[in-house]
């Protein structure tokens, strides 16, 4: 089948950069573009009004008109000068005379004249009498040859090269010259951004660039100007990337989410599960869009899911997608258990104690009808007429709606006394967008996001609470106390009640400190408090179970700061505090004492900087707390942009010596082993490339990578080319 690239004269896109580069202004510029890409759809529509599904797409222009966002042609290994000798042999121009000198000392105004530095224009000059009036090669051919080009390149195939240039440029006029030796050096002097490009190809297509990196899949996903992107990228039976959400502390999200309500949900501990449904048709897709279908189950007669789902789907549903997380549900404790207690939620078998439960948090199809453009509250409104929920099988995600940063953190609080993994806090409003983290208006909120400056604290088990509901036959949380230290080296006999615990341990980590405690609880008995124990606070503090502390064990405890409170005997406790480790390599009397807690209270108001600690009266006022804790963040770096430490590092070369380099790892350790290499090798690195950086060291072509090397100030090298240079001894050129 023919496509417009086979059609169109490349002489026609060589006209229209011509006038693109010719106009003052954006506006200006982009009319004739939006007037080509009209032309060429109009042109496919007429051409293909017979086959509407033909795959043929904008590509083979766009990666003409963007040459630098090209990703599918390897390079052609071709810059000014080596196009300057070959096009001196290709035209059998005399090494000597004035043209050959044009071309090679392009840069000079003497010999280059008003042209000078734009070597396709002064090519243009060189060529024009030695060129055909008029070109014959179509958009497709140009394409076809460039690609021989780039794979005679790097086949070092020079003289297959020569003869595919020559071919290109022998059926070329001038015009035609000039802009193929842009698009081969991949600088097009067309004065727009490739942003404005893209945009005036489709309003979506420069996120859809930005996620794929490909010019083809932004030409092919958009094809139709009058479909947005997220309602392309779902159908049924293909997976899509899920939407993401962006990090927030506490304090953040009545900011993000503009002062307005907005809805809090519980965060499953699970693996990110899509399910598409037609009819007795099912697949289930992962994260990353891998087919897991075979666990789950293709049909009500098979799979470890289902098989008990299918049921649930009310009687007018037959095609849908819901999109949500799978996370595991133990049927002898009858609750959903987090990922790390029972590893592979795929492989599990129905009939054992550990089963997939599937809690779906979007709908995004109902019946053939895609939902994305719906707001959050109109499509989870319609998601509860998918499926009647089964509790250890199928459910919904709950959700509350909330205004406050204080209703977060009392909700994270909560989150954590249940041993959730955190909170994701939703914009009524939004919409559903495939693979959109930020400004997506979706938050997640996690204990870990809260800076962990404070030490870790040794504090002992003194009492402990039932469960609840179902739960209710073990102790799940614990209360936990420091003690008050009377004389110096003896044991301690008494001991304040300081925090609440509940998260951190896993239940088979649970499971062993009962075998070693529950022998010891006794009830606890608020009008006879045991002697040993000064528990404070209210009823609800109060524990069921107490146990005598030469009985009990201690535990490894982090938290994100000491805040006031009345309601431990301390008169302080910990914010969102988690079991690090159950140390039963400690004896009880080892734990943590009331001094040692003073001193660190004082010591984490100076570490801190967020809240006046000692300072009992006088709590700073909301205002003051917020820009304490702004100072508190604009002093800590994420390790991803600290410099690594090489203090321990021993110069072995001076391989890069006088070089600064800077290292943009895909991962911290990648990072910090590249900067000590650097430091190992003579060389200085820095966070940010500046006007004195030799080159960015790169393993992966991120979107930050990608904003450096368009500036086209710097030299990105790969990691590989640092790896030769060490292999080498040698500092090789940065190609
Ligand atoms: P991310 O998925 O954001 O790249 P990650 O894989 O490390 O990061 P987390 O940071 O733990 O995961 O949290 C985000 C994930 O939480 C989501 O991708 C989703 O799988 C899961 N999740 C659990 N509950 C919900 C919910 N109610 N709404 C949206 N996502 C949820």
């Amino acid at each position: 089948m023919s496509t417009v690239a086979e059609h169109v004269p490349f002489l026609h896109l060589c006209k229209l950069c011509q006038k693109i580069s010719e106009k003052k202004g954006n506006e200006k510029k982009l009319q004739p573009l939006k007037d080509f890409i009209d032309y060429w759809r109009n042109f496919h529509n007429k051409l293909h009004s017979s086959n509407p599904t033909t795959t043929d797409s904008f590509f083979p222009a766009l990666r003409l008109l963007l040459p630098q966002c090209e990703r599918q042609r390897a390079a052609y290994g071709i810059k000014e000068f080596t196009l300057a000798k070959l096009l001196i042999d290709i035209f059998c121009l005399d090494k000597n005379g004035v043209d050959a000198k044009k071309l090679i000392n392009y840069r000079s105004p003497k010999t280059a004249n008003a042209e000078a530095g734009d070597f396709a224009s002064v090519a243009y000059f060189v060529l024009k009498n030695r060129s055909p009036e008029n070109g014959t090669l179509k958009v497709h051919d140009v394409n076809f040859y460039l690609d021989n080009i780039a794979s005679n390149h790097a086949e070092r195939n020079k003289d297959d090269l020569k003869y595919d240039l020559l071919y290109l440029l022998r059926n070329t006029s001038a015009l035609e010259q000039k802009w193929l030796i842009r698009i081969i050096l991949k600088d097009m002097k067309l004065g727009i951004s490739e942003n404005s490009v893209l945009k005036a190809f489709h309003p979506d297509a420069i996120d859809l660039y930005n996620v794929t990196n490909s010019l083809e899949k932004v030409c092919c996903s958009l094809r139709n100007p009058a479909a947005r992107l997220h309602e392309i990228e779902i159908s049924l039976f293909s997976p899509f990337r899920p939407m993401l959400a962006e990090i927030a502390l506490p304090s953040q999200v009545e900011g993000l989410m503009k002062n307005q309500p907005f809805i809090i949900e519980t965060k499953y501990d699970g693996e990110r599960l899509q399910l598409h449904k037609d009819g007795n048709s099912y697949m289930y897709f992962s994260r990353g869009g891998h087919d897991t279908t075979e666990s789950y189950g293709n049909s009500p007669l098979s799979g470890n899911l289902t098989p008990h789902i299918h049921r649930a789907f009310n009687p007018g549903i037959s095609k849908c997608i819901l999109d949500g997380e799978i996370v595991i549900y133990s049927s002898k404790l009858n609750c959903i258990v987090s990922k790390g207690e029972n590893a592979d939620v795929q492989a599990m078998q129905p009939d054992g104690d550990y089963g997939p439960c599937f809690c779906a948090f979007d709908v995004l199809m109902i019946n053939g009808r895609v939902l994305s453009n719906l707001p959050l509250t109109e499509r989870i409104k319609q998601m509860k007429d998918v499926f009647t929920p089964i509790e250890n099988k199928i459910r919904t995600t709950e959700q509350i709606t909330a205004l406050t940063n204080e209703e977060v953190t009392e909700e994270l609080n909560k989150a954590i006394d249940n041993r959730l993994e955190g909170l994701v806090i939703k914009d009524p409003t939004s919409i559903y967008k495939p693979n959109m983290r930020k400004k997506g208006g979706w938050l997640k909120v996690k204990p870990e996001y809260i800076d962990n400056l404070m030490d870790e604290l040794d504090l002992l088990i003194i009492g402990g609470y039932f469960g609840e509901g179902r739960r209710s036959n073990l102790i799940s949380h614990f209360l936990l106390g420091v003690a008050s230290p009377e004389k110096i080296d003896a044991e301690p006999t008494c001991f304040y009640s300081f925090c609440k615990v509940g998260s951190g341990y896993s239940l088979k980590e649970l499971y062993e400190l009962s075998g070693k405690i529950s022998a010891h609880w006794q009830a606890y008995n608020p009008k006879k408090p045991p002697s040993c124990l000064i528990i404070g606070g209210g009823r609800k503090e109060q524990p069921d179970v107490w146990i005598q502390p030469s009985q009990s064990q201690i535990v490894q405890v982090k938290a994100a700061e000491i805040n006031r409170s009345k309601s431990f005997a301390t008169n302080c406790t910990l914010r969102f505090p988690r079991v690090e480790k159950i140390r039963y390599d400690k004896p009880w009397y080892e734990c943590m004492t009331t001094t040692e807690l003073e001193e660190l209270r004082n010591l984490a108001q100076g570490r801190l900087a967020t809240r006046n600690l000692t300072n009992e009266d006088e709590e700073p006022s909301p205002k003051k707390q917020k820009l304490q804790k702004e100072n508190k963040n604009a002093m800590s770096v994420a390790p991803h942009f600290r410099p690594t430490d090489i203090r321990d590092v021993q110069k072995v070369s001076e391989i890069f010596k006088d070089k600064e380099m800077c290292a943009i790892s895909s991962t911290l350790d990648g990072k910090q082993k590249t900067e000590k290499l650097i430091a190992q090798h003579g060389g200085k690195f820095v966070q940010n490339p500046g006007k004195g950086t030799f080159c960015i060291i790169t393993d992966k072509i991120t979107a930050k990578v990608k904003n450096l090397i368009n500036t086209k100030l710097y030299n990105v090298v790969s990691i590989d080319w640092f790896h030769r240079c060490l292999e080498n001894q040698v500092l090789l050129p940065c190609l």
